[in-house]
């Protein structure tokens, strides 16, 4: 007797199943219409199954040809069943391999199903004889035939596509196809007289059902997919605005050089006050929307992921200069009171990122100085030695901030309180930047605010001690600082030093130049790489400026070249970039530059690099200079013109010499008699004879 208990059980659950799935979801996707097609071909293998081992139990009460239908029936729904069990597992993958697996499985059912039909004639396959005795036929071993090649492709489908499923799916469905092997095996082997093969197949469509099937997993994972799909197509589109950011700001900071270049021309060269403030204007606006392109680009740095730190050792002191020398006046300015408050035991010298350590703290107080009107503004900067931090707190009494407007604070490209602060010029990109900053650096902005009444931002960033001996009392350190700054700063001037620049931008050369012109220095120009590498091997040179933005050679090719041919074995090579990102100078001086000077040039920028790089025995010491003036001042008072003036008071005499220009040198005689002894030694433009004065 076949035990048929497992099956049974099976039964009803299946039937439960396909039941529940049915009533409680009767809309499915197209993989779910699949699932539950194959636990209804499972179901009706159950029902079969039973019956068939029931009848082969009595066989020798029924007549044969009933018990070899209904094994027919039986061997055609499991057929059915593992049509549909490729099929659904085809319905995951879905590729051009596997329609073409589904086309063959079709044509191996209905031979295998025609097979079957010749079967109940012939007995080739299986028959029962007149006991009711199953009688295996001589090619029985084809009934499984179609079994172990379903299983077989089941497998090879799986291998071929495994990419395209989710890890839990693919674990699942080697989880079932386990168990529909194990079911086979088992009743083969082990428990022939056991019904398994059926009972697994429920156990199998369970496991799916569970992990895969479940049609709230179902929407779920749609709605996952969904998301996944829609933020990559955001990501993409983020990630291109920044793109298009960067390479905006990129380009506009190369016009921006020659304007902001020329302008600085405009004002050494103009007298006019009108035109100076003009120029000034244009430098004031230059210089913001500087600002503006590098707020863009650190943003975009950000948002891409590719900023980085550059951390250096520092003098946190000197940080603090450049703070104080770019805040406090413009704070005085406003007739605000500037409030500086340092911690005597910061260390002296730091390791971080100098420069974004100082656009923090430039950024929270340039802002706490926009939005105050009266009052004053307090930069407190402490060191807190147990979690190694400096802390920057910046605190103002300006129109402080609205508590439902705290939130939107740190996010890109908000401004609060639109209608008060229409007059203020801001992108709200600063705190966004700073904040992204700080978080880097291990620390955090924190804000209290009082709506009309002030604000307190504070920074906290971690920092390296290098040296720990304490900065002291900053106060003094800052009127050294400033005393310094009030001196007079020396002159370069440097006429014998030779120098090349390079750029393919004829204005960027001549703006270079002109920037350059009261050094003296001896300066050639070349517009593309070829010609740099003509002039290095034609003439000798202290220092190159080498742009990298060129067409054909770019900078860092010319470089190649040069030092290749050895051109600037002893020469430093400065590269001129637009690229004002941090961490810029570090690649170009992997790449063999000697330094970074970045567009647009400014002078005391350009007069560092050049202090620097230029053989000091170059640039003419202050005595020097002054003794040349002296020499040419000679020269040229030598050269001038002379006007003969006969004046007989000292009155008169007084007043023609107030008359006669720079451009001649006046001679004064009292009389004839001593103008015509003049005369016969030296030449005159012209003589004035006879002067009257004002009287
Ligand atoms: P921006 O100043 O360029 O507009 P920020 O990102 O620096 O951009 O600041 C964003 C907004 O936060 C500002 O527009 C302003 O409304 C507000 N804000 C920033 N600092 C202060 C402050 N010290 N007091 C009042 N409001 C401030």
């Amino acid at each position: 007797m076949y035990n048929i208990y497992f099956e049974l059980a099976a039964t009803g659950f299946t039937a439960i199943l396909l039941l529940y799935l049915h009533i409680e979801y009767p809309k499915a996707s197209e993989n779910n219409k699949i699932y539950r097609q194959w636990v209804a071909w499972i179901l009706a293998g159950q029902i079969v199954d039973v019956i068939a081992s029931r009848m082969t139990d009595y066989g020798y009460m029924i007549p044969p040809i009933l018990n070899i239908l209904v094994n027919t029936v039986y061997f055609m729904v499991t057929a059915g069943c593992f049509f549909c069990l490729v099929r659904y597992l085809h319905s995951l993958v879905k590729g051009r391999f596997s329609d073409f697996y589904i086309r063959f499985l079709k044509v191996l059912c209905v031979i295998y199903v025609a097979f079957l039909i010749v079967n109940i004639f012939t007995g080739w396959l299986f028959t029962f004889d007149e006991t009711g005795t199953y009688v295996h036929g001589p090619v029985y071993f084809l009934i499984y035939v179609l079994q172990i090649l379903v299983i077989f492709m089941s497998i090879v489908l799986l291998l071929s596509y495994r990419k395209k499923l989710e890890k839990r799916q693919l674990a699942a469905i080697w989880l079932f196809m386990l168990i529909i092997v194990a079911g086979f095996v088992l009743q083969a082997g082990l428990f022939p007289k056991t019904l398994l093969v059926f009972y697994n197949f429920a156990l199998a469509a369970m496991t799916v059902l569970f992990v895969m099937e479940t049609p709230d997993y179902v929407k779920l994972t749609a709605a996952l997919k969904d998301a996944a799909e829609q933020r990559k197509r955001a990501d993409a589109a983020n990630q291109a605005k920044s793109n298009f950011l960067a390479n905006m700001s990129h380009e506009i900071r190369t016009p921006m050089n020659a304007i902001i270049g020329l302008d600085e021309m405009i004002l050494r060269e103009a007298d006019r006050p009108k035109v100076r403030k003009f120029a000034l204007d244009i430098r004031s606006a230059g210089n913001t929307l500087l600002s503006i392109i590098n707020d863009i680009l650190d943003l975009s740095k950000i948002e891409s992921g590719k900023m980085e730190l550059v951390p250096v050792e520092y003098d946190f002191s000197s940080v603090l200069n450049d703070i104080v020398n770019m805040t406090m006046k413009k704070a005085q300015e406003k007739g605000l009171t500037y409030e500086l408050e340092v911690d005597p035991d910061i260390p002296s010298v730091l390791y971080g990122d100098e420069i974004r350590i100082r656009q923090i703290i430039l950024n929270l107080t340039n802002n706490a100085i926009k939005y105050t009107a009266e009052g004053s503004v307090h930069v407190a900067v402490l060191w807190r030695k147990e979690d190694s931090r400096l802390i920057v707190s910046v605190r103002d009494t300006g129109m402080g901030i609205r508590p439902e407007d705290l939130d939107r604070l740190f996010s890109s490209f908000q401004r609060l309180d639109e209608t008060k602060n229409r007059n203020i010029e801001g992108t709200g990109l600063g705190l966004n930047i700073t904040k992204q900053l700080a978080e880097m650096m291990g620390g955090e902005v924190t804000v209290e605010s009082v709506y009309g009444e002030g604000s307190c931002f504070t920074a906290s960033m971690e920092q390296k001690v290098v040296c720990d001996t304490p900065i002291g009392d900053y106060t003094k350190h800052l009127e050294e600082a400033q005393s310094k700054n009030e001196e007079f700063r020396p002159q370069l001037v440097a006429p014998n030093a030779r120098i090349l620049i390079v750029d393919d931008n004829e204005m960027n050369l001549e703006v270079i130049t002109e920037l350059m012109r009261e050094t003296e220095m001896k300066i050639r120009t070349a517009i593309s790489g070829k010609e740099c590498i003509a002039e290095l091997e034609k003439n000798e040179f202290d220092l190159v400026f080498l742009d990298q933005m060129m067409p054909e050679l770019s900078g860092t090719d010319t470089l190649k070249l040069l030092k290749q041919r050895h051109l600037c074995d002893n020469i430093p090579v400065i590269v001129l970039t637009a690229d004002a990102i941090v961490g810029a100078r570090d690649s170009y001086v992997k790449a063999g530059f000697t330094d970074y000077l970045s567009k647009p040039v400014m002078y005391p920028q350009l007069e560092e690099i050049l202090m620097k790089y230029i053989d000091p025995s170059l640039i003419l010491t202050q005595e020097q200079i002054e003794a040349e003036k002296n020499e040419r001042a000679k020269e040229a008072e030598k050269d001038k013109p002379k006007v003969l003036v006969i004046c007989d008071s000292t009155e008169k005499l007084n007043q023609a010499k107030a008359l006669i220009t720079d451009a001649y040198k006046g001679v004064f005689v009292k009389d004839e008699a001593q103008a015509e002894k003049y005369l016969k030694k030296h030449e005159v433009a012209f003589v004035i004879r006879d002067f009257k004065g004002e009287e």
